[in-house]
């Protein structure tokens, strides 16, 4: 590449960069440089310039056409200093390539990331209430101690990313990649986790309190130390995953799977058990007065003491359709129920021997 004009910025982002995506390709920076530094706005190192401001980052992006049609990206951001910038709230990064872009510490409430490349970027401490990550690709991003309540989180590769006391407290993560992810001590309060893949991730004292997990994958995590405070477990797959030390209080838990799971204090899955025995109860409860509430009415059509429109036969086939319908459903639940306790025992058994 021909060196740049000596008042455009030339910085050149590193296209060998560990996360390679087919749209890696090296890009130069051909913005104006600020007058104290000989890098533009979005490359300067903060301490080299007094120009690095919120109104100069803007400017900056609204004039500058650059040559974007080579990738699917709206603009090319690769490798920028932005730390502890106070951006506006609901900022566009949107389809934009952030790729080592750092992050760290600034202000980014609601910003919208949807479709960004932040591979390998720096948000450490940033403040990412409500910002919109929908689709964005974050696989080695440094988020910890970031600020990601009531993120849209939807669709996104975190892939190897680093949460670490993440707050991610009514977090959106439906259908997002979360594999080999640090997600110690992050707060999952309320989050809602459906389809998400957390597979071989570090959930070492994460809270998912009161949080929806529904089909989502939780294999070989370490879960040590983590709670699950009426939680909602739906078809979660706990298979192999340490749970020692786990706090299991409340949880609703629908034909979940924890096969070979490791767990001591087995105690916290016994009021799953009661809970999952109540329900069973209910239900057996439930089904014997739906018998003699229809016991009844059949004897009372039978003896004539209310008058029907309809034959002895039609009456007899209506009524045994009932029973079917109902006992076809209840028998149902029971066996669901059933399995659910059985599952429940055989980690308290597994447990108990480990
Ligand atoms: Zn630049």
């Amino acid at each position: 590449m021909e060196s740049p004009p000596p008042d455009r910025c030339g910085y050149t982002w590193n296209g060998g960069h560990i996360y390679y995506t087919p749209q890696t390709y090296q890009s130069c920076c051909y913005r104006e440089t600020l007058p104290d530094t000989d890098r533009c706005v979005w490359h300067a190192d903060p301490d080299d310039t007094e120009k690095k401001t919120i109104e100069m980052l803007r400017e900056t992006r609204e004039s500058w056409i650059g040559s974007v049609s080579q990738s699917n990206f709206r603009e090319i951001l690769d490798g920028a200093n932005v730390s502890d910038i106070n951006f506006e709230e609901g900022f566009p990064f949107n389809r934009t390539a952030l790729r080592q872009t750092d992050f760290q510490n600034a202000n980014l409430t609601g910003a919208n990331f949807r479709e960004a490349d932040l591979s390998g970027a720096n948000l450490q401490g940033a403040d990412l209430t409500g910002a919109n990550f929908y689709r964005a690709n974050l696989t080695g991003a440094n988020l910890q101690g970031a600020d990601l309540t009531k993120a849209n989180i939807q669709d996104a590769n975190l892939t190897g990313a680093n949460l670490g006391q993440a707050d991610l407290t009514s977090s959106n993560l439906i259908t997002s990649e979360l594999t080999s992810v640090h997600l110690q001590e992050a707060n999952l309060t309320n989050a809602n986790v459906q389809e998400s893949d957390f597979s071989g991730s570090d959930l070492r004292d994460v809270n998912l309190s009161r949080s929806e997990v529904i089909r989502s994958k939780l294999q070989h995590t370490d879960l040590r130390g983590s709670v699950f405070q009426g939680t909602l477990l739906d078809h979660t797959d706990f298979s192999n995953a340490d749970l020692r030390g786990a706090e299991f209080t409340d949880v609703k838990s629908v034909n979940s799977d924890f096969e070979g799971v490791i767990i001591n204090g087995a105690e916290q899955f016994r009021e799953a058990v009661n809970r999952t025995n109540e329900l069973k109860k209910r239900v057996i409860i439930g089904g014997i007065l739906g018998l003699i509430t229809s016991v009844s009415i059949a004897a009372l059509v039978a003896s004539n003491a209310v008058s029907s429109p309809l034959t002895e036969e039609q009456i007899a086939i209506v009524i045994s359709f009932i029973f079917l319908v109902f006992y076809g459903w209840l028998g149902g639940k029971i066996a669901e129920l059933s399995t659910a306790i059985e599952s429940i025992k055989e980690v308290i058994g597994n447990g108990s021997e480990g």
